[in-house]
């Protein structure tokens, strides 16, 4: 198959992590027979620096023509003081929009290797196999109207959390049908005591339910969610939830299984998929070769399995990382104070040698 996919490497230690997830994607392609045709554009800070736009035209129409688009990270405190549609951030939000990807996908899952890695007790935390199902083009990151007004001493800020029963419903029958490929769990997390939106979204996700009569679904207001996401996070399957809850609630369980630079993600349901890490650009520790690239390299097996219905070579990634962690290897964030860390560069060389040699081996 030809792969034909645009890299945005972005800011901070963005362009670190997709060199990495790039070489075990050529591992995985070579390893089974597939052709990458690669271009890499600018997004986010970069782009700013280069065009003043963090998101240049050209960037949409190669995204646009391209199958999948593979993102690092985009931020940089250089302009952090831009009005809001000239900061890094924008670029992306306009991305998003763009290709239309209102599903965004974040599995966080505690692999047995780094059990030690997360700050809970290793029988809490020991099967945690999540799947949050997060609405990404709605709630309060879109909603208009949207301003500071006033002036210095009396400004007041606004934004609009807004939902409409038809960004409620198809992002409702994603998680139900991920579900169903899963432990057929669903729990819609919400705010229905306090928030008009979440008593729709509760009310429509309730409805959708119905076509689903195999998933078992509950509803949970988000702070008992974030809770008992740290109190019992193996009792989580499918966490279907908006824009802003599942924002914070994904980082959350990076933060429960060890790391953020673990976790992966896919933005799907529109014209072509956006696959990127959880973690942000770090400016704290970029161009030191010390971020952890699995979450890029994981993103990268989210791209082949949703863009491509590349099942095996996915699962292929995500078992070389799974033995590289059991052989001992760990990047900074995972290494602890005590233990010691390879770099960037050596985990992902790791992951796409046990790549080929998985592939080497009888099946
Ligand atoms: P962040 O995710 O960049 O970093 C949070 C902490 O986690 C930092 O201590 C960082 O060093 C660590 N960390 C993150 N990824 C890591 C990795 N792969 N390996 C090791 N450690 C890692 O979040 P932040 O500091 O809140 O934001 C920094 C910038 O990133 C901001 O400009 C923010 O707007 C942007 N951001 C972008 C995205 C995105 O591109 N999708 C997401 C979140 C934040």
């Amino acid at each position: 198959m030809l792969l034909n996919l645009t890299i945005l490497p972005g800011d901070g230690i963005g362009p670190e992590v997709t060199a990495q997830a790039v070489l075990v994607l050529q591992a995985a392609a070579d390893a089974f027979g597939h052709q990458l045709r690669l271009q890499s554009k600018n997004i986010g800070g970069a782009a700013l620096a280069a065009a003043n736009d963090p998101l240049p035209p050209d960037t949409i129409q190669a995204c646009l023509a391209s199958s999948a688009v593979l993102m690092g990270a985009v931020g940089s405190p250089a302009f952090d003081h831009n009005p809001t549609h000239l900061r890094p951030e924008a670029g992306l939000l306009r991305l998003r929009r763009e290709l239309g990807a209102f599903a965004n996908l974040r599995p966080a899952v505690c692999f047995a290797a780094l059990v030690d890695a997360s700050p809970l007790r290793a029988q809490v935390v020991c099967g945690t196999d999540i799947l949050i199902v997060r609405e990404l083009l709605g709630g309060l990151y879109f909603g208009a109207p949207r301003s500071i007004e006033g002036t210095a001493g009396s400004r007041v800020a606004i934004n609009t959390m807004r939902y409409g029963e038809s960004e409620i419903e198809r992002i409702a029958r994603v998680a139900f049908e991920l579900a169903r490929k899963r432990r057929k769990k669903v729990l819609s997390v919400d705010k229905a005591n306090v928030l008009e939106c979440s008593r729709l979204w509760r009310e429509v996700v309730t409805c959708v339910a119905k076509d689903y009569p195999d998933v078992k679904l509950a509803h949970q207001y988000v702070d008992s969610a974030a809770m008992l996401l740290v109190q019992r996070p193996t009792d989580f399957d499918v966490v279907l939830t908006e824009n802003m809850f599942g924002d914070i609630l994904s980082d959350q369980a990076g933060g429960v299984v060890g790391s953020l630079g673990l976790l992966a993600s896919a933005s799907i349901g529109g014209k072509v998929g956006l696959y990127e890490p959880v973690h942000g650009s770090a400016p704290d520790i970029a161009g030191k070769g010390i971020a952890n690239p699995l979450g890029a390299i994981l993103s990268a097996a989210m791209m082949l399995r949703h863009s491509f219905g590349l099942e095996p070579e996915a699962a292929c990634i995500e078992k070389a990382v799974s033995s590289v962690l059991e052989e001992g290897y760990r990047t900074a964030d995972l290494a602890g104070a005590t233990g010691s860390a390879v770099s960037t560069s050596v985990m992902g060389q790791r992951v796409a040698e046990a790549v080929k040699v998985s592939r080497s081996l009888p099946q």
